[in-house]
């Protein structure tokens, strides 16, 4: 009854409930173009389970979180933005987190200043 996924907004893109680009998909994550893209690449990579961040992660999600990296390496591969790109997981409201389901972002195909702002 209270279950999150009914309202996530990315659950509902595994739904196919809302639309979106898709860019990658195994048996365990999903990944789509973000809808306000930040760099020449701009990807998300959620896993197809629901936690709603890295803070509420467990144990039984190491694999979900490792899988969701491996993904956008992949993607980088295709997409040969291998120079350099970035991997990153906002973590709570004060990093800039929105959708409270883990995603990964992949940023690349420009250059990424040091450290983040
Ligand atoms: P964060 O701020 O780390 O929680 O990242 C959420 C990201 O999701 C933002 O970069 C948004 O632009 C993106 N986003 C939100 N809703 C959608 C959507 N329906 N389709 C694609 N990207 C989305
Ligand atoms: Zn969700």
């Amino acid at each position: 009854m209270n279950d999150p996924s009914t309202k996530c907004p990315f659950c509902r893109i595994l739904r196919g409930e809302l639309p979106s680009k898709k860019v990658y998909e195994n048996d365990h994550v999903f990944a789509f173009e973000d809808i306000n893209p930040k760099a020449p690449t701009h990807v998300l990579v959620i896993p197809k389970k629901h936690f709603a961040g890295l803070k509420e992660a467990q144990e039984e999600d190491a694999e979900a979180i490792g899988r969701c990296h491996l993904a956008a390496a992949e993607i980088a591969r295709q997409r040969k933005i291998e120079k350099g790109y970035r991997t990153v997981v906002n973590v709570g409201p004060g990093s800039g987190q929105s959708v409270f389901h883990l995603h990964v972002h992949l940023l690349g195909g420009r250059h990424l200043s040091w450290p983040p702002g």
